[in-house]
């Protein structure tokens, strides 16, 4: 049978940031460890975006991912995305988190907006069904952020 396909194909690239840094430092032959080490970045933000956690680079961080993996900085903004849907649901699940730690008892909880101080509380109220029931509320004393 003869083969048609070149002996070098281009590898496609992965459609997501968190895929393609994977794709791209592999290719690399690099470990988050060296790819943080490489670009003067902290691990646990190789690995958030590596996770999809973060969807987008600051032009700095950008940069110097890039120059870590030699590569020009647009093969990554091409697939950043501000994406306002994820934001949400990670900042929902974040506050359920909250919520329950404070109907357990905790105090002191940090702000996952600035990591400023929580001024939380636990109030009751009645339900639908008439039944007595706890919410926890939170709020930012450094910034706009409010447990809902
Ligand atoms: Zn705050």
């Amino acid at each position: 049978m003869r083969q048609y396909k070149p002996l070098s194909e281009p590898i496609p690239l992965a459609p997501t940031l968190a895929q393609r840094l994977v794709q791209l430092r592999e290719m690399r032959n690099l470990t988050c460890r060296d790819l943080a080490r490489y670009s003067r970045l902290p691990l646990k933000r190789v690995e958030d975006i590596e996770s999809g956690i973060e969807t987008w680079l600051s032009s700095v961080d950008r940069q110097k991912i890039a120059k870590a993996l030699v590569i020009e900085p647009s093969v990554l903004q091409e697939v950043e995305v501000r994406n306002n849907i994820d934001d949400e649901k990670y900042m929902q699940e974040i506050c359920e988190q909250i919520a329950k730690s404070i109907l357990a008892g905790a105090a002191n909880l940090e702000c996952p907006s600035c990591g400023g101080r929580l001024k939380s509380n636990i109030q009751d109220a009645l339900d639908i069904e008439g039944n007595s029931t706890y919410f926890a509320r939170a709020f930012c004393l450094n910034c706009p952020f409010v447990l809902k």
